[in-house]
């Protein structure tokens, strides 16, 4: 059983190496929070927020996961705790706020894992022998074949076997070209976070007959139906990223007949308590999985790492060394291995922790937890 003390919120400012361009939005920078939660005994866990600063992508931001976190989830965090997986019950009130939640979830879970002297991947009951996760790397949205042509040669000189490409109605003449000459289209997801509607059914068309191996988010989120009826006509397998927050929505999918394959980003769907539930429902259904990433540092890395390395992730994900989006990452870097795979932390917990400099060159919010 344990009592949580204080959270601390360190405010993190770091530029992408160049631009990432996706249907939505072009991100320059990395500004976010790293959560650091303490427990009463002295144990400390580490998360980061993975919102971005607008909500393009998902709509919670930066901004709002700090309202949420400082008002409404702090202020219940003042039970004791049988289990990291009594958080759950804890956060029940709250409605959506998934980002929010799953800083201080995921936090939780590497201060629990230091508490019992195991690493995170143990406590989520992930793979022993599955040290290394192949890497894949997202390549920015390109009108431009040249520029697509150099930032691909480069990630296959880095080591990269794996792609995805984000495209968008208008903007995937650059991928379309290079598809049948530059790429292993099995290696190759197409991502189009959202962009196409019923009126790019001849797009799409086009997109399908590539033969990738997935065409991930055709739609908007919310339009299940229509998803669904994409299914139903593509062959390419659709793979579903924003529109899961959580398991009901892979059930909504699997009741209207589709199969998706499903792009998991644990601090989207609330942290890990939801994200086996997500494992779960997977495994019994028979439906592929593969783990995402929010240009996360290298704390949030290293939880995506830890997950990954559970038996049902299935296909290749999004996991990519830091040099890829940061010059200086906040912890000890992830780096690409000679077989392009990325090595799983070692050690208790996370088995990464913050660059000890960093945190006492930035600024610091500290929230007392109260006893209830
Ligand atoms: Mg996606």
């Amino acid at each position: 059983m344990i009592r949580l003390e204080r959270l601390r919120l360190y405010s993190a400012d770091l530029e992408l190496r160049s631009p990432f361009r996706s249907s939505e939005s072009t991100q320059r920078s990395k500004r976010t929070y790293l959560v650091e939660l303490e427990s009463d005994d002295g144990v400390t866990g580490w998360s980061e927020i993975s919102a971005q600063e607008d909500p393009s992508y998902w709509p919670e931001t930066v901004s709002s996961c700090l309202d949420v976190i400082e008002h409404h989830l702090v202020p219940r965090l003042g039970i004791a705790l049988e289990s990291p997986f009594d958080i759950a019950r804890v956060f029940a009130s709250i409605r959506g706020n998934q980002m929010a939640r799953a800083s201080i979830e995921m936090a939780l879970f590497d201060l629990w894992a230091h508490r019992e002297g195991v690493s995170l991947w143990q406590l989520l009951g992930a793979a022993s022998d599955r040290t290394h996760i192949t890497a894949g790397v997202s390549l920015s949205l390109a009108d431009d074949i040249d520029g697509l042509r150099e930032e691909l040669a480069i990630y296959q000189q880095d080591g990269y076997r794996f792609f995805k490409a984000k495209i968008a109605p208008g903007a995937d003449a650059a991928i379309l070209e290079l598809c049948g000459t530059e790429f292993a289209l099995d290696h190759l997801v197409l991502d189009a976070n959202g962009s196409y509607s019923g009126a790019h059914a001849g797009e799409l068309d086009r997109l399908d007959s590539l033969g990738v191996a997935l065409l991930e988010q055709p739609l908007t989120e919310r339009d299940f139906a229509g998803l669904a009826d994409t299914a139903r006509r593509l062959r390419t397998p659709i793979g579903l990223d924003e529109s899961v927050g959580g398991v009901d929505d892979i059930v909504t999918a699997l009741r209207l007949g589709m199969r998706p394959t499903i792009n998991l980003k644990p601090s989207r769907v609330g942290g890990y308590v939801e994200s086996l539930k997500i494992i779960e429902l997977c495994k019994h259904e028979g439906l592929h999985l593969r783990i995402g990433g929010m240009l996360e540092t290298g704390i949030g890395r290293a939880h995506n790492l830890a997950l990954a390395s559970h038996p049902a992730f299935d296909r290749v994900g999004d996991l990519a060394a830091s040099d890829r989006y940061f010059a200086n990452d906040l912890t000890e870097p992830f780096v690409l291995t000679a077989n392009g795979t990325i090595e799983r932390p070692t050690g208790t917990g996370l088995g990464r922790v913050p660059d000890p400099a960093w945190i006492s060159s930035t600024s610091c919010l500290e929230l007392h937890i109260g006893r209830s």
